[in-house]
Order: structure tokens, then sequence, then C-alpha cells
């Protein structure tokens, strides 16, 4: 019997990371920080690290990436199994994951050289995308891209005779990133006794025993078209009044294909971006095989534009700000934390047509989701209109389904949104027929 331990992830929004055992065997899928309260991190048990056999992560992303060094620390040796994109990612991330702490007076639970002791292996050097390869004797993978960052992949083990998905952080309607079908599909070669070996002689679908998915949005509905459709017209209302729009957004992921976005949508406005959020977007020229056929071009042709105004000190983005009348401003920090995102709204704050749109997750606390609380109530210290409509980078109600009839599982774990959230989607799934579907929090067993 397999058994699960959510060390992090599952009921929650952060700290993804879920420890699989068998027998004195463990493998351990992501562990990461949930930046609330100076950083949170996963209920690593340190006597377990010894039996650790091996490590995957999805994507860079801090949720899923930030506790990795504490592992380490606790004295794992072994490998941290990821793509190459994404390990060139994750320095740049433990830097701002580090800055985070400070702003918030809290400490590094690790030092530099745990973060200095990971050692990668990478997936797609051991096999193509949804080929089956070896990682130790009695496990296989295999990967495909998920959609919702460069480098992040969904993974597939078959580990002692059970099959285990784990989605990642999963998006089939990136504008940008393309993503594989997460399908379990047939395997190469099967080994004896196992569903691998009893899907290749039955020549029917494989069905996962555990399969844990990305299921942030919990039971919302909405579709990118519709979220995008909102954020047009809630851009258009405010260029229309001669205002700027603020879009805070991540260094690193919706922030570019927004960016692409209002380009090709308002191709009027002038587009002030900071240099951070430039490399990223170049990043992606050098990386076609994690794209979408065409966004190539695309790119390129937003990276020629004369429309864009790059900033990266003070002086510049006074003479931005001053220059350009109406714009299209984009900063990165999705959550307004960064001295930088709150200076932008400080700037527009006294002229009322200029509004923020916030478009991902606000960890309560965090400066956007004050700005958004106080723009809802009136509160004096944040005048300005603020939005929140999410730019689809995750798994709701209809993806949700989608993956569960791509991936048949005797049993689905849904992870990345708070209890009361998954309980929700719970509820729905239940009603609708599904089986097998489980709502768990962090510290919670589950046998397979
Ligand atoms: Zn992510
Ligand atoms: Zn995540």
């Amino acid at each position: 019997m397999m058994q699960l331990t959510i060390w992090g992830g599952a009921g929650e929004h952060g700290r993804s990371s879920y420890l699989l055992q068998y027998k004195n065997e463990a493998v351990l899928l992501d562990c990461g920080g949930k930046k609330e309260g100076g950083g949170q991190y996963p209920l690593i048990s340190p006597e377990v690290l010894p039996q650790l056999k091996a490590v995957f992560l999805s994507h860079a992303h801090e949720d899923h990436s930030m506790a990795l060094p504490l592992l380490y620390k606790h004295g794992y040796e072994g490998e941290v199994w990821t793509s190459r994109v994404t390990a060139q990612q994750l320095p740049g991330y433990f830097q701002a994951w580090g800055r985070y702490a400070r702003s918030q007076a809290a400490e590094l639970p690790y030092g530099e050289e745990h973060i200095a002791a990971i050692r990668y292996a990478y997936l797609e050097e051991r096999s193509s995308a949804g080929e089956w390869s070896n990682v130790f004797p009695g496990l296989r993978m295999k990967w495909g891209r998920s959609g919702h960052l460069p480098g992040a992949v969904w993974l597939a083990l078959d580990w002692h005779g059970k099959l285990v998905y784990f989605s990642g952080d999963y998006t089939a309607e990136s504008a940008l990133l393309a993503a594989d079908e997460p399908q379990l599909g047939m395997m190469g070669e099967g080994s004896e006794g196992t569903d691998a070996a009893r899907c290749l002689i039955a020549a029917t679908r494989c069905i996962a025993d555990l399969a844990i998915i990305d299921a942030a949005y919990g039971a919302n509905s909405d579709s990118q078209a519709v979220r995008l459709a909102e954020l047009e017209q809630a851009t258009e209302v405010v260029l229309r009044a001669q205002g700027s729009v603020l879009y805070p957004v991540p260094t690193s992921g919706r922030g570019q294909e927004l960016l692409l976005w209002a380009s090709e949508r308002f191709p009027e406005a002038q587009l002030i971006v900071e240099r951070a959020l430039m490399e990223p977007l170049r990043q992606l020229t050098a990386l076609p095989e994690w794209l979408h056929v065409g966004a190539l071009a695309r790119i390129e042709k937003l990276l020629a534009s004369d429309r864009l105004t790059i900033v990266a000190s003070e002086e510049e983005r006074l003479r931005a700000l001053a220059g350009k009348g109406s714009s299209l401003i984009f900063t990165n920090d999705g959550m307004m934390q960064s001295e930088v995102a709150r200076w932008y709204y400080q700037q527009l704050a006294s002229v009322s047509r200029h509004a923020v749109l916030l478009t991902g997750h606000l960890a309560s606390g965090s400066y956007g989701e004050m700005a958004l609380r106080g723009s809802d109530s009136g509160v004096p210290d944040f005048p300005l209109p603020v939005q929140h409509i999410c730019y689809k980078v995750h798994q709701g109600l209809p993806d949700v389904r989608q993956m569960l009839e791509r991936v048949p599982s005797r049993a689905v774990v849904l992870a990345h949104a708070v209890k009361p959230r998954t309980d929700e989607l719970l509820e729905v799934l239940k009603e609708e027929g599904y089986k097998g579907v489980y709502s768990l929090s962090p510290g919670d067993l589950f046998f397979v």
C-alpha cells in the first residue's frame, strides 16, 4: 500500500508538497513556500528524509520550490528532477523569496549553502515529453508541458505497480505556452503485474491509482475568453476617460501574456513596462519548444514595437508617466508588495481616472489586497479604483472536469485552493456523479 502525506498545498494556496511512501522508500512532489506571515513552509518530517529517493519539481514558482533547501538542510543528498528551464529560473525566485522574507522581518529557515546544495537532474535529458523513462529501479516517470510557465510540467509516476499523476499547475488556456494533454495513455514497456503491463495487454486506457490535480479556481466555471473580455472592458473604460491602467503582474508568467495581449488589443495605447518583465519575455524567444506555434512571431513583433517604453529607475518611470498621457503600465509584483509597485500606486493615486487591475492570487494582508479592499470600501488611503479579474493560469471547474476525463483515476486529490473553495468544488463534482474525489488538508494521510 502506498501512502500520501500532504506536507502542504491541498486545502490551501501555497507550500505545495506531497510525500509518497512505499515500505521504506519515499518520493516527494514539490516543496514550496507559502507567502503569508513572512513565509510558511511544508510540514517536513526530517526523519522521513533518509528514505527519500527522489524529489520532483513541477515548476519554479515560489509556492512549489522555495522549501527545497530545507530538504538539504535536513540531510537529503539526492536529486531534484525538473526541467532545465525551471532550474535556470530558480536563482531569481530564491533572491525574490529572500527579499520577501526580509521585508516581513522574517528569518529564512535555511542558508545560502542549502540553496547551493540542491542537485538538479533534468527531465528532458532523460526522456522526451510523453515518454516513459526510468528514474531508479522500480520508479518510472513521464512528463509533459503544463502550459503554466516555461519549464512547467505535469508528471506521471509508475512506482511499485501504482500509477500516480501530478498535474503541477496546469492550464490549457495560455496564450503563449503550449500544454501537452495530460494522458497516461499507453505505456511503452509494461512491467510485470503492474497497471502498465495490464494496460499494454488489454490495450485500454491506463487508470491512475492517485491523481493530485490543480483545482486552484475551485468551482469557478469561467473560461479564459470570459476573463479576457472582462479585462478588455475594464481597460477600455479607463482609456476612454484618458486614464492609465496599472497591471501589477509577477516577474515571469502571466505578465508576459498580458503584455502581449494588451499590445494587440489596444494598438493605440502606450506601454510602460518594468525592465524586469522584459527579460523573461526575451527569454521566451529562446524557448520555442515551450511555446504555441505562432507565439514566437507575436513576441518578436512586440519586442520591436515603438510603443514600448522600458523603465528601470525612478527617473525613467517619472519621465515615462509624464510623457505618455494615457498608458498601460506593467510592474513586476502581482500582489504589489514591492516598493516599485507601491510607488506606481502612489503616483497614480492623485487622479481618480486611473485604475489598477489585479489579475492573480492575492495573499491576505498584501498591499494589493488592501488596495482592493480600500477601493471597495472607500478608505482614504486607497483612493484608486482597483479591480480584481484573474487571468487564468490554473484550473477551474470545466478544466478539472476535462482532466478527470483524460486521466481516469481511482482517487483524486483536489489541490491548490483554500479548504472552503476546494469543498465547494468537491460538492459540485459529487453531484455530477464523480467518485473518489477528495478535499484534503496539510497533515492529512491518504492510502492508495
Ligand atoms: Zn505556479
Ligand atoms: Zn502554484
